[in-house]
Protein backbone atom coordinates (compact mmCIF):
# COMPACT_ATOMS: atom_id res chain seq x y z
CA UNK A 1 0.00 0.00 0.00
CA UNK A 2 1.57 3.29 -1.09
CA UNK A 3 0.55 5.30 1.58
CA UNK A 4 1.36 2.92 4.98
CA UNK A 5 3.09 5.10 7.56
CA UNK A 6 1.91 8.14 6.27
CA UNK A 7 -0.94 10.57 8.55
CA UNK A 8 -3.55 12.12 7.24
CA UNK A 9 -6.07 15.22 8.14
CA UNK A 10 -9.26 15.71 6.04
CA UNK A 11 -11.10 18.38 7.04
CA UNK A 12 -14.83 18.12 6.55
CA UNK A 13 -14.75 14.45 6.19
CA UNK A 14 -18.19 13.11 8.01
CA UNK A 15 -19.54 13.05 4.57
CA UNK A 16 -19.54 13.40 0.86
CA UNK A 17 -16.17 14.34 -0.97
CA UNK A 18 -14.29 14.81 2.55
CA UNK A 19 -15.33 11.17 3.84
CA UNK A 20 -14.74 9.65 0.10
CA UNK A 21 -11.45 10.95 0.52
CA UNK A 22 -10.65 9.68 3.97
CA UNK A 23 -11.75 6.45 3.07
CA UNK A 24 -9.51 6.33 -0.03
CA UNK A 25 -6.18 7.58 1.96
CA UNK A 26 -6.76 4.36 4.43
CA UNK A 27 -7.80 2.24 2.00
CA UNK A 28 -4.12 3.28 0.85
CA UNK A 29 -2.65 2.49 4.22
CA UNK A 30 -2.71 5.99 5.60
CA UNK A 31 -3.98 6.34 9.40
CA UNK A 32 -6.62 9.59 8.87
CA UNK A 33 -7.90 11.64 11.38
CA UNK A 34 -11.58 12.38 10.10
CA UNK A 35 -13.86 15.75 11.29
CA UNK A 36 -17.03 17.63 10.33
CA UNK A 37 -20.26 18.18 11.86
CA UNK A 38 -23.23 15.07 12.06
CA UNK A 39 -24.54 12.47 14.38
CA UNK A 40 -22.49 11.51 16.46
CA UNK A 41 -22.86 7.86 16.19
CA UNK A 42 -23.22 7.97 12.50
CA UNK A 43 -19.91 9.70 13.01
CA UNK A 44 -18.26 6.96 15.24
CA UNK A 45 -19.95 4.10 12.78
CA UNK A 46 -17.79 5.74 10.02
CA UNK A 47 -14.59 6.36 12.03
CA UNK A 48 -15.05 2.63 12.87
CA UNK A 49 -15.87 1.43 10.09
CA UNK A 50 -12.13 3.17 8.29
CA UNK A 51 -10.22 0.77 10.67
CA UNK A 52 -12.51 -2.26 10.02
CA UNK A 53 -12.43 -1.96 6.22
CA UNK A 54 -8.68 -0.92 6.04
CA UNK A 55 -7.04 -1.84 8.92
CA UNK A 56 -5.48 1.97 9.39
CA UNK A 57 -5.80 4.19 12.57
CA UNK A 58 -8.79 6.19 12.69
CA UNK A 59 -9.45 9.44 14.74
CA UNK A 60 -12.07 12.06 15.29
CA UNK A 61 -11.80 15.67 15.78
CA UNK A 62 -14.63 18.28 16.05
CA UNK A 63 -12.89 20.82 15.46
CA UNK A 64 -15.18 23.84 13.85
CA UNK A 65 -13.53 24.95 10.62
CA UNK A 66 -14.83 28.55 11.30
CA UNK A 67 -13.08 28.68 14.74
CA UNK A 68 -9.26 29.54 14.00
CA UNK A 69 -7.70 28.38 17.12
CA UNK A 70 -10.03 24.95 17.52
CA UNK A 71 -8.78 24.55 13.62
CA UNK A 72 -5.22 25.26 15.19
CA UNK A 73 -5.29 23.23 17.88
CA UNK A 74 -6.91 19.61 15.69
CA UNK A 75 -3.16 19.56 13.90
CA UNK A 76 -1.54 19.91 17.00
CA UNK A 77 -4.06 16.98 18.00
CA UNK A 78 -3.04 14.54 15.37
CA UNK A 79 0.40 15.38 15.18
CA UNK A 80 -0.15 13.95 18.87
CA UNK A 81 -2.17 11.12 17.67
CA UNK A 82 -0.83 10.13 14.82
CA UNK A 83 2.42 11.53 14.35
CA UNK A 84 3.56 14.32 11.63
CA UNK A 85 0.67 15.59 9.43
CA UNK A 86 2.08 14.95 6.27
CA UNK A 87 -0.96 14.90 4.10
CA UNK A 88 -3.65 17.50 4.20
CA UNK A 89 -6.42 17.59 3.33
CA UNK A 90 -8.80 20.99 3.45
CA UNK A 91 -12.40 19.90 2.34
CA UNK A 92 -14.74 21.33 4.41
CA UNK A 93 -17.02 23.47 2.66
CA UNK A 94 -20.40 25.25 2.93
CA UNK A 95 -22.65 27.03 0.63
CA UNK A 96 -25.16 29.41 0.82
CA UNK A 97 -27.10 30.95 -2.90
CA UNK A 98 -28.61 34.16 -2.58
CA UNK A 99 -29.02 37.37 -4.97
CA UNK A 100 -25.78 39.70 -3.54
CA UNK A 101 -28.20 42.61 -2.27
CA UNK A 102 -30.01 39.85 0.38
CA UNK A 103 -26.73 37.95 0.93
CA UNK A 104 -26.97 37.14 4.67
CA UNK A 105 -23.67 39.29 6.53
CA UNK A 106 -23.44 35.81 9.11
CA UNK A 107 -23.26 33.89 5.54
CA UNK A 108 -20.71 35.77 3.70
CA UNK A 109 -18.85 35.70 7.29
CA UNK A 110 -19.08 31.80 7.65
CA UNK A 111 -18.50 30.63 4.52
CA UNK A 112 -15.10 32.64 4.31
CA UNK A 113 -13.76 31.73 7.54
CA UNK A 114 -14.90 27.55 7.01
CA UNK A 115 -14.12 27.36 2.94
CA UNK A 116 -10.78 29.44 2.98
CA UNK A 117 -9.44 30.77 6.21
CA UNK A 118 -9.93 27.45 7.23
CA UNK A 119 -7.57 26.23 5.39
CA UNK A 120 -4.70 28.90 5.66
CA UNK A 121 -4.98 27.66 9.93
CA UNK A 122 -4.86 24.18 9.13
CA UNK A 123 -1.51 24.96 6.82
CA UNK A 124 0.07 27.19 9.18
CA UNK A 125 -0.11 24.76 11.75
CA UNK A 126 0.94 21.54 10.13
CA UNK A 127 3.82 23.19 7.25
CA UNK A 128 6.90 23.51 10.36
CA UNK A 129 6.29 19.63 10.63
CA UNK A 130 6.12 19.62 6.72
CA UNK A 131 9.12 21.16 6.40
CA UNK A 132 11.31 19.28 8.48
CA UNK A 133 10.34 16.01 7.25
CA UNK A 134 10.67 17.13 3.83
CA UNK A 135 7.35 15.55 2.66
CA UNK A 136 4.22 16.50 2.78
CA UNK A 137 1.01 16.72 0.17
CA UNK A 138 -1.56 19.65 0.98
CA UNK A 139 -4.96 19.49 -1.00
CA UNK A 140 -7.69 21.97 -1.07
CA UNK A 141 -10.80 20.96 -2.28
CA UNK A 142 -12.04 24.16 -4.52
CA UNK A 143 -14.44 24.40 -7.02
CA UNK A 144 -15.06 24.87 -10.33
CA UNK A 145 -15.88 28.28 -9.11
CA UNK A 146 -12.35 28.88 -7.75
CA UNK A 147 -11.97 29.63 -11.70
CA UNK A 148 -15.47 30.78 -13.22
CA UNK A 149 -18.02 32.54 -11.04
CA UNK A 150 -22.14 31.76 -11.23
CA UNK A 151 -24.40 34.35 -9.88
CA UNK A 152 -25.84 34.35 -6.54
CA UNK A 153 -23.06 32.43 -4.41
CA UNK A 154 -20.66 35.69 -4.26
CA UNK A 155 -19.08 34.26 -1.05
CA UNK A 156 -18.38 30.79 -2.37
CA UNK A 157 -17.00 32.07 -5.33
CA UNK A 158 -14.72 34.30 -3.52
CA UNK A 159 -13.90 32.12 -0.82
CA UNK A 160 -13.11 29.30 -3.89
CA UNK A 161 -10.80 32.19 -5.80
CA UNK A 162 -9.14 32.88 -2.52
CA UNK A 163 -8.17 29.01 -1.51
CA UNK A 164 -6.56 29.04 -5.38
CA UNK A 165 -4.42 31.89 -4.33
CA UNK A 166 -3.82 30.64 -1.54
CA UNK A 167 -2.24 27.01 -2.82
CA UNK A 168 -0.13 28.89 -5.34
CA UNK A 169 1.27 30.55 -2.89
CA UNK A 170 1.90 28.18 -0.61
CA UNK A 171 3.46 25.49 -3.59
CA UNK A 172 5.65 28.11 -4.10
CA UNK A 173 7.11 28.57 -0.50
CA UNK A 174 7.19 24.97 -0.18
CA UNK A 175 8.37 24.10 -3.81
CA UNK A 176 12.40 22.82 -2.19
CA UNK A 177 11.01 21.18 0.75
CA UNK A 178 9.53 18.18 -0.84
CA UNK A 179 6.11 19.47 0.02
CA UNK A 180 3.48 19.88 -2.87
CA UNK A 181 -0.11 21.84 -2.28
CA UNK A 182 -2.72 21.87 -5.38
CA UNK A 183 -6.09 22.30 -5.46
CA UNK A 184 -8.68 19.90 -7.00
CA UNK A 185 -11.53 21.73 -8.72
CA UNK A 186 -14.86 19.72 -8.93
CA UNK A 187 -17.85 20.48 -10.85
CA UNK A 188 -21.14 19.47 -9.50
CA UNK A 189 -20.53 16.09 -7.42
CA UNK A 190 -23.44 14.65 -5.91
CA UNK A 191 -23.25 15.17 -2.68
CA UNK A 192 -25.80 16.79 0.56
CA UNK A 193 -24.02 19.81 -0.30
CA UNK A 194 -25.69 19.68 -3.89
CA UNK A 195 -28.84 18.38 -3.21
CA UNK A 196 -29.13 21.48 -0.16
CA UNK A 197 -28.72 23.64 -2.25
CA UNK A 198 -31.69 23.01 -5.03
CA UNK A 199 -34.66 24.36 -2.91
CA UNK A 200 -32.89 27.98 -2.19
CA UNK A 201 -31.46 28.17 -6.18
CA UNK A 202 -35.32 27.01 -7.02
CA UNK A 203 -36.45 30.40 -4.44
CA UNK A 204 -33.80 32.49 -6.17
CA UNK A 205 -34.09 31.67 -10.06
CA UNK A 206 -37.97 30.95 -9.69
CA UNK A 207 -37.05 27.23 -11.42
CA UNK A 208 -38.92 23.38 -10.55
CA UNK A 209 -36.42 21.02 -8.76
CA UNK A 210 -35.82 19.32 -12.43
CA UNK A 211 -34.95 22.88 -13.80
CA UNK A 212 -32.01 23.43 -11.33
CA UNK A 213 -30.67 19.82 -12.29
CA UNK A 214 -30.74 20.33 -15.37
CA UNK A 215 -30.69 23.77 -16.51
CA UNK A 216 -28.47 25.15 -13.68
CA UNK A 217 -26.10 22.13 -12.66
CA UNK A 218 -25.87 19.73 -15.69
CA UNK A 219 -25.82 22.53 -18.08
CA UNK A 220 -22.54 23.93 -16.86
CA UNK A 221 -20.99 20.11 -16.93
CA UNK A 222 -20.60 19.21 -20.96
CA UNK A 223 -20.80 15.34 -20.17
CA UNK A 224 -24.46 15.71 -18.49
CA UNK A 225 -23.00 13.66 -15.71
CA UNK A 226 -22.26 14.26 -12.13
CA UNK A 227 -18.95 13.65 -10.87
CA UNK A 228 -18.59 10.81 -8.41
CA UNK A 229 -17.18 11.65 -4.64
CA UNK A 230 -14.73 8.45 -5.85
CA UNK A 231 -13.39 9.43 -8.75
CA UNK A 232 -12.40 13.07 -6.62
CA UNK A 233 -10.59 10.79 -4.00
CA UNK A 234 -9.00 8.95 -6.44
CA UNK A 235 -7.37 11.88 -7.56
CA UNK A 236 -6.38 12.89 -3.93
CA UNK A 237 -5.04 9.95 -3.64
CA UNK A 238 -2.73 10.04 -6.67
CA UNK A 239 -1.80 13.64 -5.74
CA UNK A 240 -0.36 11.90 -2.64
CA UNK A 241 1.82 9.58 -4.79
CA UNK A 242 5.48 9.97 -6.07
CA UNK A 243 4.41 9.94 -9.47
CA UNK A 244 2.65 12.94 -8.47
CA UNK A 245 5.87 14.87 -6.69
CA UNK A 246 6.33 17.90 -9.25
CA UNK A 247 2.99 18.39 -9.38
CA UNK A 248 2.70 21.51 -7.20
CA UNK A 249 0.76 25.01 -7.81
CA UNK A 250 -2.00 23.00 -9.94
CA UNK A 251 -5.71 23.41 -9.95
CA UNK A 252 -6.80 20.51 -10.91
CA UNK A 253 -10.44 20.24 -12.96
CA UNK A 254 -12.63 17.08 -12.69
CA UNK A 255 -15.80 19.30 -14.21
CA UNK A 256 -17.30 17.28 -17.23
CA UNK A 257 -15.70 19.67 -19.52
CA UNK A 258 -17.53 22.88 -17.43
CA UNK A 259 -14.27 24.90 -17.61
CA UNK A 260 -13.12 23.99 -20.83
CA UNK A 261 -15.75 26.30 -21.98
P1 LIG B 1 -20.92 17.92 2.24
O1 LIG B 1 -21.95 18.88 2.75
O2 LIG B 1 -21.33 16.52 1.94
O3 LIG B 1 -19.68 17.87 3.21
C1 LIG B 1 -19.19 19.01 3.85
C2 LIG B 1 -18.39 18.58 5.05
O4 LIG B 1 -17.92 19.77 5.71
C3 LIG B 1 -19.23 17.82 6.08
O5 LIG B 1 -18.42 16.81 6.66
C4 LIG B 1 -19.58 18.87 7.11
O6 LIG B 1 -19.85 18.36 8.40
C5 LIG B 1 -18.29 19.68 7.08
N1 LIG B 1 -18.43 21.00 7.66
C6 LIG B 1 -19.30 21.98 7.35
N2 LIG B 1 -19.12 23.04 8.16
C7 LIG B 1 -18.10 22.71 8.99
C8 LIG B 1 -17.44 23.40 10.04
N3 LIG B 1 -17.78 24.64 10.42
N4 LIG B 1 -16.44 22.76 10.68
C9 LIG B 1 -16.08 21.50 10.34
N5 LIG B 1 -16.65 20.82 9.34
C10 LIG B 1 -17.66 21.42 8.68
O7 LIG B 1 -20.33 18.63 0.94
P2 LIG B 1 -19.36 18.15 -0.23
O8 LIG B 1 -20.10 18.36 -1.50
O9 LIG B 1 -18.76 16.83 0.05
O10 LIG B 1 -18.29 19.31 -0.15
C11 LIG B 1 -16.95 19.11 0.26
C12 LIG B 1 -16.09 20.17 -0.38
O11 LIG B 1 -16.15 20.04 -1.80
C13 LIG B 1 -16.52 21.60 -0.08
O12 LIG B 1 -15.38 22.42 0.15
C14 LIG B 1 -17.23 22.02 -1.34
O13 LIG B 1 -17.20 23.42 -1.53
C15 LIG B 1 -16.41 21.28 -2.37
N6 LIG B 1 -17.08 21.11 -3.65
C16 LIG B 1 -18.23 20.39 -3.74
C17 LIG B 1 -18.84 20.25 -4.97
C18 LIG B 1 -20.11 19.49 -5.14
O14 LIG B 1 -20.70 19.59 -6.22
N7 LIG B 1 -20.55 18.73 -4.17
C19 LIG B 1 -18.27 20.85 -6.10
C20 LIG B 1 -17.09 21.57 -5.98
C21 LIG B 1 -16.51 21.69 -4.75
Amino acid sequence: MSLAKRHAVVTGSTSGIGLAIARALAKEGADVMINGFGDAKAIEAGRVGIEKDFGVKAFYNGADMSKGADVEAMIADANAKMGTVDILVNNAGIQHVSPIEEFPLEKWDAIIAINLSSAFHTIRAAVPGMKAQKWGRIINTASAHSLVASPFKSAYVSAKHGLAGLTKTVALELATFGVTANCISPGYVWTPLVENQIPDTMKARRMTREQVINDVMLVAQPTKQFVTVDQVASLAVYLCSDAASQITGANLSIDGGWTAA
